[in-house]
């Protein structure tokens, strides 16, 4: 059979390996790290565990789709509950609203706390749920490189219906004509960082967030989001795809423009295919770095999405007021952004995302704690000096807290550890820390990705948050669908 090899075993290129396997190919994936998952995988500090990355689990019928494909029952391998309480929002103001998973339940609660009538509310999820049907066809389900999915006739209507999918104002503006509100404006604001854009610039065709979360669900898997890799690579193994830990590969070897095999730990292993999974701007950086004229500069230069700060905190005592996703808005939204993509620092107000995931899973943390996943966003890593923004941030965020909670965490915090930029740069070889890949800030970010397949060599494909459909689990999965359905 034929030798297909995949470069990380970051969420894509496990899902992308259990596709070729499924397809006859013989896969080996070979992974720097000692452990697979990349940015989905977890941590263990003093009696406490952590998810390292992801926390927020959507569209989990793209993990099923794996198990069925390769003719397994996923309820054998995974599961996963939906949340009743999607999310708990606190405002500097006092104001504090719960998001229900029952679309009523929600509007009533929006209505009683903001005043929004529950008209405004459908007409946003409308609005929602038809930029969903119009790109999911073009923009997420399959390559925009390829010439069959323009021969589509899917692809053709979602063509010509693309004026109705918002994208010629920014989100912000686009919230601002739904809801007079600030508080819901905010809200939907938000959904923006959902792959690290600001709502400021990016296209309201991203109002499409929200229907993913509120219509397809937000859900915890058993086991934490450490069991989404660990049931996958089971599944990989299974399906007969070979993973070699610590092996970091240093060249795609090419010859005649046609692929011939990876370089690992300097020995050349032949290939038929091969896909990287690794950051496309390091690929090219790094693995090709001896092909020069392959380097698709206008891609590689795109604006990249935001990093991330986050602090893993042990916390003696358990919050009845708090759920697994809780958000501490900072008061002044604009300024925030600007801070984190024009003055490229940190506020001194940070909007905070507070995990906690011993709410669904009480083993994560001792009896009577808590494990607190605190995360706020940055910048990405430009040389800023970061031991300086930590410490400043630490600070702001337990007087926030305290603004809001009561209570001087400080006090409460039992032990620590961080993931910065840098770090999640140095992990798992994402270009400047960014979480997903490039940002979406203008209109034709989605025609600014990389493709699944290269154009100039042969046999070279490309999965996971950095190239096209873009960030965050559901697509990196989706990534993987393309690949899969491409070679
Ligand atoms: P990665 O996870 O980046 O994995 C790439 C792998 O390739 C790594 O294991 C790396 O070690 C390996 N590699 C790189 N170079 C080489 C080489 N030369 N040789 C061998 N191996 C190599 N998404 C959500 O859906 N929901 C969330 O709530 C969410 N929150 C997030 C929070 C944080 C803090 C972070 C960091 C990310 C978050 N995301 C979230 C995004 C999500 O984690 C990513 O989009 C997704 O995991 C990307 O998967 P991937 O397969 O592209 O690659």
């Amino acid at each position: 059979s034929k030798k297909a090899l995949i470069i990380g075993a970051g969420i894509a290129g496990i899902a992308t390996a259990i596709r070729l396997a499924v397809k006859g190919y013989d896969v080996e994936v070979f992974e720097a790290n000692s452990y697979p998952g990349g940015k989905l995988t977890s941590i263990a500090q003093n009696g406490y565990r952590f998810d390292a990355g992801p926390s927020l689990f959507t569209m989990p019928q793209y993990v099923d789709e794996l198990f069925k494909l390769a003719g397994k029952n996923p309820r054998d391998y995974f599961n996963y509950q939906r949340l009743d309480v999607v999310c708990r929002y606190f405002y500097e103001d006092g104001t504090k609203l719960t998001a229900y998973a029952d679309e009523q339940k929600l509007a009533d609660e929006i209505t009683a706390k903001t005043g929004e009538p529950a008209k405004a509310m459908q007409q946003f999820a409308d609005n929602s749920r038809s930029i969903y049907n119009i790109t999911n066809h073009v923009f997420l389900e399959r390559s925009l490189h390829r010439v069959a999915t323009y021969l589509r006739w899917d692809t053709l209507k979602s063509i010509f219906s693309l004026l109705r999918i918002d994208a010629m104002r920014t989100m912000h503006k686009a919230n601002q004509s739904f809801f007079k509100d600030k508080h819901m404006v905010q809200y939907f604001d938000r959904y923006a960082t959902y792959n690290g854009s600001n709502p400021y610039q990016a296209p309201a065709t991203l109002n499409v967030i929200p229907h993913l979360e509120q219509h397809y669900g937000a859900w915890f898997p058993e086991g934490g989001m450490q069991a989404i890799t660990d049931s996958l690579v089971k599944l990989a193994e299974v399906t007969g795809v070979k993973f070699h830990y610590n092996s970091p590969v240093q060249e795609i070897v090419i010859e005649d423009k046609k692929i011939k095999g990876l370089k690992v730990k300097d020995t050349i292993l032949a290939a038929d295919i091969v896909v990287s999974n690794m950051d496309v701007w390091f690929t090219y950086h790094k693995l090709l770095s001896n092909y020069p004229e392959l380097k698709p500069e206008k891609i590689l230069q795109q604006e990249r999405s935001s990093s991330a700060l986050i602090f893993y905190w042990g916390i003696k005592k358990q919050f009845k007021q708090l759920d697994l996703h809780n958000i501490f808005f900072s008061a002044d939204y604009e300024a925030e952004f600007g801070h984190i993509w024009q003055d490229k620092n940190i506020s001194d107000d940070p909007t905070i995302y507070l995990n906690i995931s011993s709410k669904c899973k009480p083993d994560d943390a001792p009896a009577g704690h808590e494990n607190w996943f605190v995360m706020i966003n940055v910048p990405n890593n430009t040389g800023q000096d970061w031991d300086l923004l930590i410490t400043q941030a630490r600070e702001n965020i337990r007087k926030k807290l305290f603004r809001i909670l009561g209570e001087d965490v400080k006090q409460l915090i039992t032990s620590e550890s961080i993931l910065d930029p840098r770090s999640i740069e140095g992990k798992t070889s994402s270009y400047q820390g960014s979480l997903y890949g490039n940002s979406s800030n203008t209109q034709f970010a989605a025609f600014l990705r990389h493709a699944n397949r290269s154009a100039k060599i042969k046999n070279l494909y490309f999965c996971g948050g950095s190239v096209h459909p873009g960030g965050g689990i559901p697509l990196a999965l989706l990534s993987a669908k393309i690949v899969g359905d491409w070679v």
